[in-house]
């Protein structure tokens, strides 16, 4: 069947993201100029797509695999984001256990083919195995802080208490009053990682960057049309996350969520002496209005608070201003002798959240396939759904893609203006509670 669908957004995640600019520049892109014919193609590198791409390139040596994307790889989403890989989360309130479950085991598988990776390619991105600390910092939030537990308990996941002044050890920061210790996931610098699978994947797929897709036709082959050039292709799977309802695919399936994050410069020695004993470690807010905090083992801060609903896709300079100050006055207010301490970059970037935490995963039309990272945990996540993906299409059945596939739909949503009412109201509201947590 004949059909044209065209992109009414293109990516464009804004001018920084500090993740990235830590890096050394990237070598030339390798960028959509003729037309390139293959077997497989995914539209979006973020973390499903390479990890989609990735093994369809291993279970069939003998097909072409085309991953295209609009940036390069490492300065979207995946590469902009705190750089949890969880292997284990609990946000409180598990509403359907059965869910969590099926969702924790994606959790685990996504994070076990991130490591495989990152070791059998030796990919430089300061992976660390030092897990995560759910942090509360006052009643509100260590009522947060045992609804998470709670969820740990119902999910069997070990965990540890950890009491306010081992916090303030670790932290140099006698802001928390409370935490909750998970051990598993890895900490990584996101761009690193991201630039490493892109640079790493098996020969038989050829990955694409800088190249925009305005629009994908179909004709019997799927042909994704970018500037200078097409690729056409007998299969294609969309991992283009929040802009695949720009070209019309599961609309109001998710809710685009905005999320800001800083980093700072490397702390001083003497600086260094305010954050604790240790040489890095990761923090997850118990309260939905607190901060997702860092201390990289180059010694800087990352803070992460600030909600937008973020339909139109892009941060208006002012909304990155609301969140670089949001993002000091949170650092002054665990450690208040870095004052002032210089943020090298504030950025923004998407979640894809669904009404049921359900999935959007499976055919649209025949040989057009789609995987969208949502929810909690999703590199992790993402990564385990590309991958469970490729094995589908393949014919390789596991429990893990069952799981996959018996995780509900994401559930339909009201259109905008609704939806976007609905959004920012419970957007303010978060904001506006438990300011202490932030
Ligand atoms: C500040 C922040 C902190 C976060 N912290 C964490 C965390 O610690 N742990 C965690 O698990 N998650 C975290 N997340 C969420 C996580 O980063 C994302 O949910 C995840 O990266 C989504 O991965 P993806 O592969 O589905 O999408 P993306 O990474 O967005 O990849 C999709 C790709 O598709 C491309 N694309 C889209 N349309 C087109 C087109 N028309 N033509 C060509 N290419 C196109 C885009 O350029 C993009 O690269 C955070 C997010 C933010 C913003």
């Amino acid at each position: 069947m004949k059909a044209v669908y065209t992109a009414r957004k293109l990516p464009n995640d804004g001018v920084r993201n500090g993740w990235y600019e830590a890096l050394p520049p990237p070598p030339e892109a390798r960028r959509v100029t003729s037309t390139v014919t293959a077997d497989w193609a995914v539209l979006g590198a973020g973390a499903c797509g390479l990890a989609a791409a990735r093994r369809l390139g291993e279970l069939r040596p003998d097909d072409t695999v085309a991953v295209v994307d609009a940036m390069r790889v490492g300065y979207g989403n995946s590469g902009r984001n705190a750089g949890f890989m969880l292997s284990h989360h609990s946000h409180g309130g598990i509403k359907h256990l059965d869910v969590a479950r099926q969702a924790d085991r994606l959790f685990g598988c996504g994070h076990a083919y991130l490591r495989e990776t990152v070791e059998t390619h030796q990919i430089r991105c300061d992976w660390s195995d030092w897990g995560q600390i759910y942090v509360s910092a006052s009643r509100e939030g260590d009522a947060h802080l045992n609804a998470v537990a709670d969820g740990f308990d119902a999910l069997a996941v070990p965990q540890e208490r950890i009491q306010r002044d081992e916090l303030e050890a670790i932290t140099g920061s006698k802001f928390y009053t409370a935490g909750v210790r998970v051990q598993g996931a890895a900490l990584v610098q996101p761009a690193a990682m991201m630039r490493g699978l892109g640079a790493t994947l098996p020969a038989n797929v050829a990955l694409y960057e800088d190249s925009p897709v305005t629009e994908l036709r179909t004709d019997g082959a799927f042909r994704l049309i970018c500037p200078d050039g097409e690729v056409v292709a007998k299969q294609l799977i969309l991992t283009n996350h929040v802009f695949a309802e720009e070209m019309g695919f599961k609309r109001f399936r998710v809710v685009p969520l905005g999320l800001f994050a800083s980093l700072t410069r490397p702390l001083s020695d003497d600086e260094r002496r305010h954050v604790g004993n240790e040489e890095q470690f990761g923090l997850l807010p118990a309260s939905p209005n607190g901060s997702t905090v860092r201390l990289t083992v180059d010694g800087r801060i990352l803070m992460r608070n600030t909600f937008t609903y973020a339909r139109d896709k892009r941060f208006a300079a002012d909304l990155i201003e609301d969140a670089a100050a949001n993002h000091r006055a949170s650092i002054a207010k665990r450690w208040p002798a870095l004052e002032g301490v210089d943020l090298t970059a504030t950025w923004g970037g998407i979640m894809a959240m669904t009404r049921n935490e359900g999935r959007v995963f499976g055919e649209i039309a025949s040989g057009l396939h789609i995987v969208l990272t949502t929810d909690a945990a999703p590199m992790t996540r993402g990564t385990a759904c590309g991958k469970l993906m490729a094995e589908k299409l393949c014919g390789i059945d596991s429990e893990e893609l069952r799981f996959a596939e018996m995780i509900p739909e994401a559930a339909i949503l009201p259109p905008d203006p609704l939806l976007r009412f609905v959004a920012n109201r419970r957007l303010d509201k978060i904001e506006r509670s438990e300011p202490a947590e932030r």
